[in-house]
Order: structure tokens, then C-alpha cells, then sequence
């Protein structure tokens, strides 16, 4: 079996404009290191012309691309799982197909691997999103900060490098979490970061609409830890105290002066808080709800075929 040094993992969903061009500067940049790698685009389901023109970069590069085809659209984080289970190399690296990750960085990255850590994480420098995005992720951080262990400065950014053992553990582990870069930071042993470019978009739009940004804050908010929940709990007795004291005042009001007509506003000011406080209740425990379903379900994504040279098959 030939060893693989670097693997190189990029989901690719809709990306028909740039992945003639992210090839173009990606592959130079690999042959400059001298040291065997592979690269796997995992297909996510693309509606476009993405498969067509992965399968052709395939055939012009069979000993050193993969393709993985989704059966359909599973997002971002299980396309670059899937690569993970695939990968052979020692160090896996992760970027985006659009040409926001400069493939250029990648030597920035391996020499921090090679310095002996174990996960490289990356913030961006100057980044090129829209600022509603940057003041969002900046929020989602702090946030992420607060209730996990793991402090990072930019978890948004994808294009990281992980050692094999690291990636291993992600696989194997099962877990239903899609963050990948929370995790791989709470398995690391050495880990750090260095800043790395990164451009606008080439081409088409970004895949992350408000409703997809959501999802991912919520995921990010609900899947490391129960302190959301416990929060809500904790939340939960105090006002519930408060307000059972508020019953007794009323009550005993109401006995020893009469009843008053006056509070109706009030109270109906209470009741609509408390009720708006059950509902965020029941909301968060759904999160935790669905999160069982999915483990129980297991199935994280269906692969439909991979592309790829006869002499990896084999293996
Ligand atoms: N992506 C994917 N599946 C999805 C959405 C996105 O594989 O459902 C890929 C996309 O093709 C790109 C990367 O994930 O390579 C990052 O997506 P995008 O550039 O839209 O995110 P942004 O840079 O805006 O955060
Ligand atoms: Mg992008």
C-alpha cells in the first residue's frame, strides 16, 4: 500500500465556476512539496455541472484525485467527513472550493504540522464576506467560547490541517456533530493557529443564506454542550419561584383588601413572558430531541459512487 503524506479534502457543492481554476493553482502548489498526495472532492449533491467537471479533473489527474458523489445534499460538514473516512494521507488538509482559501496558504499550514502540532487551526486574515457575516461569527464565537472549552480565534474558517490520529478519532467517533473544527480542537493535544489569506469569492454565491447560518449557530450552540439547557433550567426555577411568590402575594392580597382591577395588565404582561419562556423551552429541548433522533438513525450521508484511480481500490 503506498503511503499518502497529504490529503487534500474539499466539498464542493454547486461550484461549477471555480473548480476549473482552484485545480489549476492547487495542483502546482502540491507537486512543489515533493511528497506524495491525493486529493478528494466529495460531490454534495450538486445541481450543477460540479460532477461532470470533477470526473474530468479525475481522469486528467487518476493517480492523485478522488471523487466522492453524494446521493444528494447533506451540507458542508458531512461532505468533508466522508473525504476524512477516505483519507490515506498522514496530514489531511481542509479547504473551500470557491477560492476563499488561497490554495497558496497550504505550505503555511504543513510547516506548523511539521513543527508538531497536531491540530492547525486558522483565522482569517482580512476577511472578505459581507460585515453582517464577520459581526454574526464574531457574536457565534464569543458564544462558542462561553459554553465550550475549546478557545479558538475564527471557527467559521474551514481551511485547517489535522494529523492523521486527529482525524481518525473524528471518524471513528461517530458523532453526530457537524462542527468539525470544535471538535478537532477538543481532541488535539498541540494544537494552534496562524492566520492565512483569504480572497472573496470567485464565482456564484455563497451556500450559507440567513436561514443556513442559523442552523449552523444553533447546531454550534446545542451540540458541545448542555449548558444552553441547563441555563434554561436554571432560568426556568428562579422565575417560576418568583412567580409563586407573586400568586401568594395576590392571593393574600385579595383577601385581606379585595380584588384589584387595576393589575389585569400587568398580569397579562407576566403571563405573556412566561409563556414566551415555554416556548424557548420547548424549542431547546426539541434540539436536544432531534439531536437523539439523529444518533439513533445513524445514517449520516449515502454515497452513490467514488471516483477514483483502479490502483486505490485495490488497496
Ligand atoms: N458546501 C457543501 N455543501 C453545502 C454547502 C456548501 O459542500 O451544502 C461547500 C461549498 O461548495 C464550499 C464550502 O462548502 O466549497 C463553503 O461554502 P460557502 O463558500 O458557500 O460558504 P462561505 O464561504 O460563504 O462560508
Ligand atoms: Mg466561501
Amino acid at each position: 500500500m503506498k503511503d499518502i503524506y497529504l490529503s487534500i479534502v474539499i466539498p464542493v457543492y454547486n461550484e461549477q465556476e471555480s473548480l476549473n481554476a482552484l485545480s489549476d493553482r492547487l495542483m502546482p502548489v502540491l507537486e512543489k512539496l515533493k511528497k506524495s498526495y491525493e486529493v478528494i472532492y466529495t460531490n454534495d449533491g450538486s445541481k450543477d455541472n460540479s460532477l461532470a467537471i470533477l470526473k474530468a479533473l479525475q481522469k486528467k489527474y487518476p493517480k492523485h484525485v478522488r471523487v466522492i458523489d453524494f446521493s444528494g445534499n447533506y451540507g458542508q460538514h458531512m461532505a468533508i467527513m466522508a473525504a476524512f473516512a477516505e483519507s490515506r494521507g498522514e496530514v489531511v488538509i481542509n479547504l473551500d472550493a470557491d477560492l476563499q482559501n488561497p490554495p497558496e496558504e497550504i505550505p503555511k499550514l504543513l510547516g506548523k504540522v511539521e513543527e508538531g502540532h497536531d491540530v492547525v487551526g486558522s483565522y482569517r486574515l482580512e476577511r472578505k464576506d459581507h460585515a453582517w457575516r464577520h459581526w454574526g461569527s464574531c457574536f457565534a464565537n464569543k458564544v462558542r467560547g462561553a459554553i465550550t472549552d475549546a478557545q479558538m480565534s475564527d471557527q467559521g474558517c474551514m481551511f485547517r490541517a489535522y494529523t492523521k490520529p486527529i482525524v481518525q478519532q473524528m471518524v471513528e467517533g461517530g458523532e453526530n456533530s457537524t462542527f468539525i473544527p470544535v471538535l478537532a480542537w477538543r481532541l488535539a493535544e498541540n494544537p494552534c493557529e496562524v492566520g492565512l489569506r483569504h480572497d472573496e469569492r470567485s464565482q456564484g454565491d455563497s451556500k450559507y443564506g440567513i436561514y443556513e447560518l442559523l442552523r449552523v449557530a444553533i447546531d454550534l450552540a446545542t451540540n458541545f454542550s448542555l449548558v444552553p439547557i441547563h441555563f434554561f433550567t436554571f432560568f426556568g426555577m428562579i422565575i417560576s419561584g418568583c412567580s409563586f411568590l407573586l400568586v401568594i402575594y395576590m392571593f393574600a392580597r385579595r383577601i385581606l383588601i379585595g380584588p384589584e382591577a387595576e393589575g389585569v395588565f400587568t398580569l397579562l404582561a407576566i403571563i405573556i413572558f412566561l409563556i414566551s419562556v415555554a416556548i424557548m423551552g420547548i424549542g431547546i429541548i426539541g434540539e436536544y430531541v432531534g439531536r437523539t433522533y439523529q444518533a439513533i438513525c445513524k445514517r449520516r450521508y449515502s454515497i452513490r459512487q467514488i471516483i477514483q484511480d483502479k490502483s486505490v481500490s485495490k488497496e
